[in-house]
Formats: structure tokens, C-alpha cells, sequence
């Protein structure tokens, strides 16, 4: 593939930052993604988010005749792809807003990639949380200071209600870490790539959720104090010291299955 550079003058066009464009220029990272991507699973379809000027979308021709879908935002981008693949599907437009769940032919088939736009992260993981039983699993790259949010371990800053949400939905395996040397235009940070695979729905899911987003609502205060502004009809310092817990614990301390005891005790 010639350099994003030279494509992108040849269209007249220059990386967007508004859309987070830093296009892949490492062969050898492409390979990387998409070899652990195609490791996995039962998949029947691939679809890929923001494939810019087609590096990871000519890797994956290269290694799988699984059938390809692409969404890009991008009107140059996507006539530029089009012409390149034309026999892949492209959607043009904000993945976001699309009602993808239209194309899915079976449950658990669609296998994601995206070398992510990065200022979609939290949006595009909350909507494969939602959408989850139709997929199989996906790999998202990330500026590696998000993943280390998703990836933390309790008592640490980064540990928060993102950690313990993408917990409940998902298995997540790193894949590594991405110099910015691999892009273009380089970004200012790393990136890290992550492989998501999604977890059964789970029984008591919506309280768990409710449970950890009030319990973080103020990182400063006690849990209990959290948890009884949003559920004030339970005695929360007697529910943590049944589960052996200080009654002037933090949230931070509570790995994810304390959280999960703490949802089936509410009132
Ligand atoms: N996949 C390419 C690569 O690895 O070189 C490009 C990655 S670049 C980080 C992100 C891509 O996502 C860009 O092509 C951008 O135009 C596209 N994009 C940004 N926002 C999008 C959205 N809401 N829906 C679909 N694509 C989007």
C-alpha cells in the first residue's frame, strides 16, 4: 500500500482531526490485529468501523474470505474505498447512528474491527454492549491511557465504573501496545489494542449497573454514603459489614464480584 501521505494528496484531501484520522503505515501492525482478530470464534461476518484508506480492509482480504462490511464516516474516504474494494459493502456515515442491527444475519456471527476513532471510545463500547448477543467478538484499538481504564485493577486511579461496566459485558484480552510511529499523521500518545468477548447477558444486569454508576458518583466519598443517595431505603453500612467489608469503604476497593453480591442485597 502506498504511503497515507501520497493517497490522501492524490484525493486532496488531508487527515481530519475532527474525526480522529491517523491512518495506519506499519504493515507489520495491520498483520498483528488482524491475526489476533481472526483467531477467534465461530464468526460468519466481519464487519469494520472507520476503515480510512483500507489497510486493516486489504490485510483482512489477504488472510479470510469471510464476507466484509465497512462503515466509514469519510465522503472522500468512502468513494476512495469503494473504488478499491468494489465488491465489499460500504455504509457510508456515522456508524453510530445507524441501525446496524438490520444486517445482521444471525446472532453471535459479526466479528468487529476498528482501529477506533478515538474520541468514540466509551460510545462505541456502550453500544457493543448493548447490541452484544448478535456478536462474536471485536477488536478496537484505543489511546492506550483509555485502555488502561478498562484494564485497571481496584485501589488504582484508572479503576472505575468504566472497569467494572465493560467487566459485567465483556472477557477482554490485550493484544499490545501500538507506537505512534505506526500512524499518520503520528498521534501524541500510544495505543493499545483490545480484544472484547462478550459475556452471557447476566440475570441482575441493570441493577448492577445502577449499583456501580451511584457508588462512583462521587469518587471522594464513602461508598455507603454514595449508595444511600441513590437507594436511601437500605442500611448500607450493615450490608457491607455482612460481606465483611468496612463500613467506610470506597468504592474503589470493591472488585467486581462484591459489586455483583452487593446488587442481589437491595431493596
Ligand atoms: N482503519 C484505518 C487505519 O487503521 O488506517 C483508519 C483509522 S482512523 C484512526 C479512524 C477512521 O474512522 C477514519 O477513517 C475516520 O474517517 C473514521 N470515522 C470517524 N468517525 C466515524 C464514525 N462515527 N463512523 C464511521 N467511521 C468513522
Amino acid at each position: 500500500m502506498s504511503h497515507p501521505r501520497d493517497i490522501l494528496k492524490g484525493l486532496g484531501a488531508s487527515p481530519l482531526k475532527a474525526l480522529s484520522q491517523n491512518f495506519l503505515t506499519s504493515p507489520h501492525w495491520s498483520q498483528k490485529l488482524v491475526d489476533g482478530f481472526l483467531s477467534l470464534g465461530t464468526f460468519e461476518e466481519i464487519w469494520e468501523i472507520g476503515p480510512g484508506l483500507g489497510a486493516l480492509t486489504e490485510m483482512l482480504h489477504s488472510k479470510t474470505s469471510k464476507p466484509i462490511r465497512l462503515f466509514e464516516i469519510d465522503k472522500k474516504l468512502s468513494q476512495y474505498l469503494r473504488e478499491k474494494f468494489p465488491e465489499t459493502p460500504l455504509h457510508e456515515g456515522d456508524f453510530l447512528t445507524q441501525n446496524w442491527i438490520e444486517w445482521v444475519s444471525s446472532p453471535r456471527k459479526v466479528a468487529i474491527l476498528s482501529n477506533l476513532p478515538y474520541h468514540l471510545s466509551s460510545p462505541m463500547i456502550f453500544r457493543m454492549a448493548e447490541h452484544k448477543e448478535v456478536l462474536s467478538h471485536f477488536l478496537f484499538t484505543f489511546q492506550k491511557e483509555f485502555a488502561d481504564r478498562l484494564t485497571a485493577q481496584p485501589n488504582t486511579k484508572n479503576y472505575g465504573a468504566l472497569t467494572l461496566i465493560t467487566e459485567l459485558h465483556f472477557s477482554l484480552k490485550n493484544l499490545g501496545t501500538l507506537p505512534a510511529g505506526a500512524f499518520y499523521p503520528p498521534p501524541t500518545v500510544a495505543s493499545q489494542a483490545i480484544l472484547f468477548i462478550p459475556k452471557p447477558v447476566h440475570p441482575n444486569e441493570e441493577t448492577i449497573i445502577a449499583v456501580i454508576k451511584a457508588a462512583f458518583a462521587h469518587r471522594r466519598k464513602k461508598l455507603a454514603s454514595n449508595l444511600k443517595e441513590r437507594f436511601p431505603q437500605n442500611q448500607w453500612e450493615n450490608k457491607l459489614s455482612q460481606l465483611g467489608l468496612s463500613p467506610t469503604i470506597r468504592a474503589e476497593s470493591l472488585n467486581f464480584n462484591q459489586f455483583e453480591t452487593l446488587a442481589y442485597k437491595i431493596k
